[in-house]
């Protein structure tokens, strides 16, 4: 006889697991199917976040940036500590540690919510049945009340540099690099690209990164993209706009990008080369062609604002729908798809996702930017506050960069933030909030911050937005 579950979530990435519990916390029997290898061939849930992106990325940030700061910085503060040096093996191993811990943690969640984790193939098949492949096992047939599709997304492979994952490389494997190659070539100035370029770049390989795009970091406000392509530059990252690769050819010499700019033809030699321009939804063998779901023409599922799909109670959540690929969207999705599964009434704000580059300094915004808001038509006001004028930042040494606020001349309400500088990734979330209340200006002006605090330096740009900044000259 066939299991039956009330919800069947198919894939354990931040999407998928985080709707798999939400769902068991409504007292609904609950299974989550996940098929995720690691290199070592070991199953793990957490997806790609937790195993290949988020999780080991920022785990490999931190300690290049303590790498980088104990060679630079530490002068300046009056400590002396030698000659640094680094142990590629032991950074990877904490990395490989973190990640085991959280992935092996999510099982320990799954056990605590009463959620079964399945480990294999999952399969939509026509009326809510699921076909389930173990990993070593025979397939059966699972009957579920509701489906959740969170399969998750992958790299982008280009036809003119496909990856070999020994020179041509994607972000999981220049993750897992065991020696610091001397010259790393990026395709891609986005997420990925800044960030593991970064990383690699401070442990002492020289950089090139290629963006085919004129404009640095066009989905960011003008005013950030600025100050960060000044920053980026000044810490070795050698950013070429306007880059059209044409082919990349590895060899034993290393890899041989040709590619183009407005000087003409122009060719790149280095070590390894990471390709990082996007990734795609992945729903390979996820559903039957009966099963009636539609993609659409970029391979998303669709699904409407409540991330339901075309078929009645399968919900489909994450990297796989539309929207920006960040693992906190897909997690809130989870959430909404399970109450809504629940009876409960739930929605997403996506206007307010939060944004963050955790590159140094780090970026994040939410909200619009400025060139948006002008293209809406609506009058506006700005103030910025600079890190140069935070006591806090002095004293951590970290002063590049500023917080901008955007508001709503009518009616005062806070439209966008964005803030280049230390912790910014810390520092958005009182701005998701304030955005989320539909808060004023004058609510973050009258909100007490403590001192000293990079905080204020929010606090502040808000009072700049009327030309009432107190510890810095207004416009
Ligand atoms: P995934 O995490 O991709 O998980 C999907 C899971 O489903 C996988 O385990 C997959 O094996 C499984 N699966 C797929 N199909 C099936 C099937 N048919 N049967 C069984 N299992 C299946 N986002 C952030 O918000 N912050 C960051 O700092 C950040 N850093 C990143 C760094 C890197 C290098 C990368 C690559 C990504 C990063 N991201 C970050 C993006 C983030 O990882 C994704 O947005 C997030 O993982 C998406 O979650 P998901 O659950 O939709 O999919
Ligand atoms: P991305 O979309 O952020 O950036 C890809 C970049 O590659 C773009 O700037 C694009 O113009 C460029 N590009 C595309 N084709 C090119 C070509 N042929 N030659 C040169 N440049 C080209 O994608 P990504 O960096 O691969 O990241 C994928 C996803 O992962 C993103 O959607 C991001 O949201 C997510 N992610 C998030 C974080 C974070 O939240 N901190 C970190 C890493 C990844």
């Amino acid at each position: 006889m066939s299991k039956t579950f009330d919800v069947v979530v198919i894939g354990a990435g931040p999407a998928g697991y985080i709707g798999a519990i939400r769902a068991a916390q409504h007292g609904l029997s609950v299974a989550c199917i996940d098929e995720w290898q690691n290199k070592d061939g070991k199953n793990a849930f957490g997806g790609t976040c937790l195993n290949a992106g988020c999780i080991p990325s920022k785990a490999l940030l931190e300690s290049s940036e303590l790498y980088h700061r104990a060679e630079h910085e530490f002068k300046k503060h009056g400590i002396k500590v030698g000659g640094v040096d680094m142990d590629i093996a032991a950074m990877q191993k904490r990395r490989a540690g973190i990640v085991r811990q959280l992935t092996g943690g999510i099982a320990g969640l799954f056990k605590a919510a009463g959620v079964e984790g399945l480990i294999g193939h999952g399969r939509l098949l026509k009326d809510r049945k699921v076909e389930f492949t173990p990993r070593d096992g025979d397939k059966e047939i699972i009957e579920a009340k509701h489906v959740i599709l969170a399969s998750g997304s992958a790299p982008i492979e280009l036809k003119i540099a496909p990856f070999d994952h020994e020179q041509i490389i994607d972000s999981w494997d220049a993750l897992e690099l065991d020696a610091v190659p001397q010259r790393l070539g990026v395709v891609g100035a986005g997420v990925i690209g800044l960030e593991l370029g970064s990383v690699w770049a401070r442990l002492g390989s020289e950089v090139t990164v290629l963006e085919a795009m004129e404009d640095f970091l066009f989905m960011a406000d003008r005013d950030v993209a600025r100050v960060a392509a000044k920053e980026f530059k000044k810490q070795g990252l050698d950013i070429k706009l306007g880059a059209k690769v044409g082919k990349a050819s590895a060899g034993k010499k290393g890899v041989k990008v040709e590619y183009e700019d407005k000087d003409g033809a122009q060719t790149l030699e280095v070590d390894k080369l990471i390709v990082a321009v996007g990734r795609r939804p992945v729903t390979g063998d996820l559903f039957a062609d009966d099963a009636g779901i539609q993609l659409d023409e970029r391979g998303f599922i669709v699904v409407d604002d409540e991330c339901r799909t075309r078929v009645k109670g399968v919900f489909a959540i994450g990297d796989c729908v539309r929207g920006p690929m960040l693992a906190h969207k897909g997690s809130e999705e989870g959430v909404m798809a399970a109450d809504l599964i629940a009876g409960e009434i739930a929605e997403m704000n996506y206007d307010v996702i939060p944004s963050v580059l955790y590159t140094s300094p780090e970026i994040a915004w939410t909200g619009k930017t400025e060139a948006e808001v002008k293209e809406s038509g609506r009058a506006y006001k700005t103030g910025q506050f600079p890190f140069a004028a935070s006591g806090r930042a002095k004293a951590m040494e970290q002063t590049a960069g500023f917080v901008k606020i955007i508001s709503s001349e009518d009616d005062d309400e806070v439209l966008g933030v964005h803030i280049v500088g230390p912790m910014a990734g810390e520092l958005i979330s009182e701005a998701v909030l304030a955005l989320e209340f539909s808060a004023s200006t004058e609510d973050i002006q009258r909100t007490i911050h403590a001192h000293p605090s990079l905080a204020e330096a929010v606090h502040e740009a808000a009072l700049a937005v009327d030309n009432k900044a107190l510890n810095f000259p207004n416009k």
